[in-house]
């Protein structure tokens, strides 16, 4: 896909190609907040090294394209999106769209709450419609070759159980919770810093995690039965 796309791009002269990368192709061991120019210092983790070389070598292409012929190819790395017509599988969907699903299957059911692994890995949440706008931006205005990391701040990180206990709330369920210990945490933390774009758009409002986790469990509920799930 990267060969193809970007390829295909330098050929019909496209003037600018935003590839999306992902928080996950950082190296397993690293210090934390990871920032931009940490991306290919060191193995990823094993359990989706494919994935993440592939990712890390957009960002050499979009260097070498541009080092060659002058091509605006740059990457941006989203941390955990969620919203509306996320994918609400439970088997396969993320954690916030996987857990709306379940907790409305708990009320419907009168049955618990079942939230895999302790609770306490954190994770940097971006609500789809913020990240819908910095894409806008990024393609618009930003000029830079270099990838930039698209995320809420470092203090606005959230461990899985908050997150479970903010849908919990925006969906009005009074039954019980469970932690699953049985389930894998999968990694730890992969805070990430948003300091570059931070000095790009200082002003810039994320929606708050409960209003946006608020909003998209109304979507979910209004939308149930066309909903990916
Ligand atoms: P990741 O950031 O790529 O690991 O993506 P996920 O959105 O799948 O988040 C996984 C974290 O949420 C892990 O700590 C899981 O143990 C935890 N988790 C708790 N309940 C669920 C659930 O119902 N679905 C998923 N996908 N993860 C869950």
């Amino acid at each position: 896909m990267n060969d193809n796309v970007l390829h295909s791009s330098y050929e019909l002269g496209v003037q600018k190609v935003v590839s999306c990368l992902s928080t996950c192709i950082f190296p397993d061991k690293t210090t934390y907040p990871i920032d931009e120019t940490m991306i290919h210092l060191g193995p990823p983790h094993s359990s989706n090294f494919g994935y993440s070389y592939a990712k890390r070598m957009i960002d050499v292409q979009n260097r070498a394209y541009h080092q060659q012929h002058g091509c605006k190819f740059t990457s941006v790395i989203p941390t955990n999106v969620f919203g509306p017509n996320d994918n609400f599988n439970i088997e396969d969907g993320h954690v916030l769209p996987g857990l709306i699903h379940k907790v409305y299957r708990a009320k419907e059911t009168g049955t618990a709450l079942s939230i895999w692994g302790t609770g306490k890995p954190r994770r940097q949440f971006i609500y789809s419609l913020d990240l819908a706008r910095l894409f806008i931006w990024v393609l618009r205005e930003y000029d830079e070759v270099d990838p930039i990391i698209l995320s809420v701040g470092e203090e606005d990180e959230v461990s899985i159980k908050e997150a479970a206990e903010s849908i919990v709330s925006a969906m009005d369920f009074k039954g019980e919770v469970i932690f699953d210990s049985t389930k894998s945490d999968g990694q730890f933390k992969k805070t990430a810093s948003n300091g570059k774009l931070r000095k790009y758009l200082p002003d810039f409002k994320f929606t708050p995690f409960n209003q946006a986790v608020q909003e998209t469990c109304d979507w979910f509920n209004a939308n149930y039965s066309a909903a990916r799930k």
